[in-house]
């Protein structure tokens, strides 16, 4: 919320499916995308949160965010599911555990600039299915978009650095 603020957006929190009414973008942040989507369900907020994303609503996720919004997900405990926003595969804590947390230089689409990213028991991309590969981490697609919805397996609100919030408010204004 800091981050969107700063980047000259008005944001609310959803924690009901009432608070998602009038919104004009949904980000889903990191967490733990298990715990996320039982809390949603108990909410009664996991079908109303995917009623609006497949009407249409611009979503941002990162990490566990990119999570939800992702059709397949492997590594995910017994029947865990995206909210299939995107046709992307995505591997839970592919990286590995807490201790294989990093930091790195990513290459962002377009002009060859560089971002800081910051991975915390990062899902990897496994295949970008019909997506746009906005970010790249040694080659490795780390940001995905398709229209006005964006998956990122980093937590760019970490790094300081408003690009990636700013493009997301961008395509939500498009
Ligand atoms: N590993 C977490 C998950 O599977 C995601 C971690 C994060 O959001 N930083 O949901």
């Amino acid at each position: 919320m800091r981050a969107f603020e700063a980047a000259g957006a008005r944001t609310r929190l959803v924690r009901l499916k009432e608070d998602l009414e009038d919104l004009e973008g949904l980000v889903i942040p990191g967490g733990e995308s298990t715990t996320m989507t039982m809390l949603m369900e108990r909410m009664g907020l996991y079908d109303a949160v995917a009623d609006a994303l497949h009407s249409g609503l611009p979503a941002l996720g990162t990490c566990a965010g990119m999570i939800l919004l992702a059709e397949r997900v492997s590594d995910g405990i017994d029947g865990q599911q995206g909210l299939g926003v995107l046709d992307i595969a995505v591997r839970r804590n592919a990286y590995g555990r807490q201790l294989e947390s990093f930091e790195a230089e990513l290459e962002l689409n377009g002009d060859g600039a560089s971002f800081p990213g910051v991975f915390i028991r990062a899902p990897i991309v496994e295949d970008v299915g019909s997506t746009e590969v906005i970010a790249r981490h040694d080659g490795r697609p780390v940001g995905v978009r398709k229209g006005r919805t964006m998956a990122l397996a980093f937590h760019p609100e970490l790094s300081g650095d408003l690009r990636l919030h700013r493009e997301f408010l961008r395509l939500v204004r498009s």
